[in-house]
């Protein structure tokens, strides 16, 4: 009998033919002709250029938001957003214990403290049920603000990831934010393309983050945009992250301390080709997803992760799913994988078991902690799922 973790080489090598990395980006189409012209015209910066109003045009006719905003990185797109969404140093900040580092660096970086939340094993997101039970447990309203009573902290938004490009159960979430007053923000970083319900990821808030980075499904280097729901919002997003400049034709006048988090023109160049393309990559990726679903179909122990029901996910990283009797082969397949050349990553380290975090508050984290020890992510390029021309 072959080995477990041989045998999850062999399937996943025969969907990649051969050596794959996890997401890696492709650049096949206006880049070049985009970025030549910023050069030749030396509109390279953040100050101005084209391609900055082009770029955000076509976020907002991608994901139906009223507005965008690019800015240099997810990570920045998110900070500014906790802080338009009146986040400010003290407070605490729900998010979950299962996402990348960046959701909870950037409640750190308002001075607001992040309170993790446990995650639901459809979505892989926040698991609305048990917050909303914890927080009848843990929380009061009093003076007009939600405060945690075990730490005498305002808790004054959550912060919702759609993990790995799957929605996760926003409306719950946003229900929970109205009854609780405080503001939703969702870190719609993995996941753009996805929707549920027909409505795009990044929608169900009055603000969210979307990323760029080089391993996101379209990549403008590094980058990322706060999409806001109303102009006030969205002016508000503009003034923070250009220094929070008063306009003048010359006068340097700035009414608040404002970040410089603008996207500049020559990545928003490259944005401005890749999503040309966004559809095809959807297309592709989904398609990835059925090869994989029709290789795993017959392997015991693992499963391949789908999208929760009403969501229509983006499939940013395809996702195994090892049975609860196969977690002890987690770092093995980790190792096997790797030295066969193809991408292969756990799910990241959870917040609460991380330096900077191990005495932020929680809820109990069983998922968190399961779902940690059973994932794992295989290459997800989306040339791997495009079928080829045959001549
Ligand atoms: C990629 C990512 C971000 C933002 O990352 P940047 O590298 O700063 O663009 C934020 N949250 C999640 C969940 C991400 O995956």
């Amino acid at each position: 009998m072959t080995e477990f973790a041989a045998e999850l080489v062999d399937v996943i090598c025969e969907v990649t033919r051969g050596k794959a990395q996890l997401h890696i980006p492709e650049i096949s189409g206006n880049e070049w002709i985009n970025v030549k012209e910023c050069l030749d015209t030396s509109w390279i910066s953040a100050t101005g250029g084209k391609y900055i109003s082009q770029f955000e045009e076509l976020l907002v006719a991608h994901t139906g938001a009223s507005f965008a905003i690019t800015t240099v990185t997810g990570t920045a797109a998110l900070h500014a957003c906790l802080i338009l969404a009146g986040v400010s140093g003290g407070d605490e900040v729900i998010c979950p214990a299962f996402t990348f580092v960046a959701t909870a660096n950037a409640v750190k970086m308002t001075g607001a403290i992040p309170h993790f939340a446990d995650i639901d094993r459809t979505s892989l997101g926040i698991d609305a049920t048990k917050l909303s039970e914890h927080l009848s447990k843990i929380a009061i309203r009093r003076d007009g603000k939600t405060i945690n009573r075990e730490s005498g902290r305002p808790i004054s938004a959550i912060v919702c990831m759609h993990t790995f490009g799957h929605i996760c159960d926003v409306e719950a979430l946003a229900s929970i934010c109205d009854e609780w007053k405080i503001e939703l923000v969702e870190d719609a970083a993995e996941s753009l393309g996805s929707t549920f319900n027909g409505k795009h990821a990044g929608t169900f808030s009055r603000l969210s983050a979307l990323s760029f980075n080089g391993n996101k499904i379209i990549t403008t280097g590094g980058g990322g945009a706060i999409l806001a729901a109303d102009e006030e919002a969205a002016d508000r997003a503009r003034h923070l992250t250009t220094t929070a400049r008063l306009p003048h034709r010359w006068e340097y006048d700035h009414d608040l301390v404002g970040f410089n988090y603008r996207m500049p023109n020559i990545n928003a160049a490259i944005g401005a080709a890749q999503i040309e393309r966004l559809e095809q990559y959807l297309g592709e990726k989904r398609h990835l997803q059925s090869m994989y679903k029709a290789a795993f179909a017959d392997i015991d122990g693992v499963d391949l992760f789908e999208e929760p029901k009403g969501c229509r996910s983006n499939y940013w990283l395809a996702t195994l799913v090892l049975s609860p009797g196969r977690t002890a082969e987690r770092d093995r397949i980790l190792e096997r994988t790797n030295d066969a050349g193809l991408g292969c990553r756990p799910a990241w380290r959870p917040m609460h078991l991380l330096a900077p975090f191990l005495d932020s508050p929680r809820m109990e984290l069983p998922v968190t902690e399961e779902m940690y020890g059973r994932i794992i992510n295989i290459p997800s390029s989306p040339i791997l799922g495009r079928k080829t021309e045959v001549a």
